[in-house]
């Protein structure tokens, strides 16, 4: 019997329950991956060159016997299989709204050839759509999604072993689509990227275990201080699974281990949403949202644009978005103040903020990403009070109370001791030459943001 293992966010060979799956039924397995046009045109150049980069790395793990395709799945895979004569296809199910929709019609077209697509596995501990409350509706909130998702646990990890099984030689395969290298990586300017692939994943989880997740509680929330694991690409494209990651920390009840534990949730949580409201990737969850008036006129690309460029004039929201560009990647307490200021600040939708961010951010991914700007602008599931809105300047004193955060991505500030510059405008020879003024009031914007939510809410 021959299979696929077909490869999508799963590109790991560790604690792999499809791979394992494919190895007991098959006794040859051909490893492919589609590059499906579809997701790469979002993808933006971080993520798409780190999947690149990721390709190579998984090729080489398999000695080279990972066949590529470029096209729509739906056509390819079937195709692939009748080039193979396979009986199985093998997969990690994919929970996202676009590849349940694929997955259903590859599954429908390889079933007519008497194919069977076969799902083990998501790239979740706990899969979307298992934690349910007694009534079997979907938890809206956190906090209790997080306790019965604890109390249900994960399965081990999985004793996948790519050296016990037989792969095919993707020179061999003839008459199905065909074979392609990996594209050559982006053009990504001044963006430096991690380094990529499954044992880089494991060696960066290695490292914050021993230095990082003591104090991860402690130190995950001041930017300037790198507390922080910086697995979340790893776990995007599932060169890590998070199931591997609370294995090694079963037993660890320490403060560290369990604030991260709690941050593994809050993604299994925003996935789980995404499964039961397919529509919430674009769409606000909170329907009175939709009346929200944004300023979408004249002069709102412009203000767009700078806040882009990192050119608002207040010094944490320039210092976030730069670091985006310069790593594709922000701190967690920088995401949501920048995102903060797009909303409530700029009067900008808040999808404009999250489209730019899955096209910078080499860990964007749709549930996360929609889901936590869905939070910041005040429609999502369990969302912050809209009335709540950060101020730039009071966040930057707190969270970056030496200021190092910022003098580090805006070297125009660089002169500006400690926390002083997070409020240029007060230095004793005003703003420096070349960093511009505050683009806005932030106390007459938070005013107007109030205004517009007092529309929709009937304060
Ligand atoms: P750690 O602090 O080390 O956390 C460990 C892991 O927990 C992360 O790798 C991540 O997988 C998960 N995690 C942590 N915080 C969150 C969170 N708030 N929501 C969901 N999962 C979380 N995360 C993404 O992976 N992709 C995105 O596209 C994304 N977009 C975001 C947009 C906004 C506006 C905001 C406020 C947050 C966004 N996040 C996103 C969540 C969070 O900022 C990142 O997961 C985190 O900064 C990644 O860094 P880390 O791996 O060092 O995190």
């Amino acid at each position: 019997e021959t299979s696929v293992l077909w490869f999508r966010r799963d590109l790991r060979c560790g604690d792999h329950p499809a791979m394992a799956a494919a190895g007991e039924r098959a006794d040859r397995v051909l490893a492919l991956f589609v590059l499906d046009d579809r997701l790469l045109g979002p993808a933006g150049a971080p993520r798409r060159t780190f999947l690149f980069r990721c390709l190579r790395a998984l090729s080489e793990q398999l000695d080279g016997r990972l066949l590529i395709v470029r096209g729509d799945p739906v056509e390819a895979v079937p195709s692939v299989a009748r080039a193979v004569s396979a009986s199985t296809v093998h997969v990690t199910t994919d929970t996202g709204p676009y590849g349940r929709r694929r997955d259903d019609a590859v599954c429908r077209l390889l079933a007519d050839q008497g194919v069977e697509l076969i799902g083990t596995g998501t790239p979740y501990a706990v899969s979307p759509g298992r934690v349910r409350k007694p009534d079997g509706t979907p938890y809206r909130v956190f906090t209790p999604f997080r306790r019965v998702w604890g109390d249900h646990g994960w399965r081990q990890p999985s004793a996948s072993d790519p050296a016990e099984i037989a792969w095919v030689d993707p020179d061999a395969v003839r008459g199905g689509p065909a074979s392609v290298p990996v594209p050559a990586d982006d053009d990504l300017g001044e963006t430096r990227l991690p380094a990529a692939g499954e044992r880089a994943g494991l060696d960066r989880w290695a490292d914050f275990r021993t230095d990082g997740l003591a104090e991860y509680d402690r130190k995950r929330d001041r930017p300037a201080l790198d507390g922080t694991s910086r697995l979340s690409v790893y776990l995007h494209w599932g060169c890590l699974h998070p199931r591997t990651l609370l294995a090694d920390l079963a037993g660890d009840q320490g403060e560290g281990a369990n604030a991260f534990r709690r941050e593994l949730a809050w993604r299994d949580f925003l996935a789980d949403v995404l499964w039961h409201r397919p529509e919430s990737a674009r769409r606000n969850l909170d329907r009175r949202f939709d009346g929200m008036t944004h300023d979408t006129g004249a002069g709102a690309y412009e203000r767009l644009a700078r806040w882009q460029a990192g050119q608002t004039g207040f010094p944490f929201v320039d210092a976030g978005m730069r670091q985006l560009a310069r790593e594709g990647w922000m701190h967690n307490r920088v995401r949501m103040i920048v995102a903060s200021f797009l909303v409530k600040d700029l009067h900008l939708p808040w999808w404009w903020g999250a489209r730019h961010f899955m096209s910078a951010l080499v860990d964007g991914d749709l549930a996360s990403n929609q889901h936590n700007w869905q939070w910041v602008a005040g429609s999502g599931t369990d969302a912050a009070p809209y009335f709540r809105v950060f101020n730039p300047v009071t966040q930057g004193r707190r969270f970056d109370p030496d200021g190092d955060y910022v003098r580090r991505y805006v070297p125009e500030l660089r002169t500006i001791e400690g926390k002083a510059v997070h409020e240029p405008w007060k230095a004793k020879d005003g703003v420096p030459e070349d960093y511009p003024e505050p683009m806005v009031d932030h106390a007459e914007e938070r005013q107007e943001a109030l205004r517009r939510y007092g529309e929709i809410s009937g304060r």
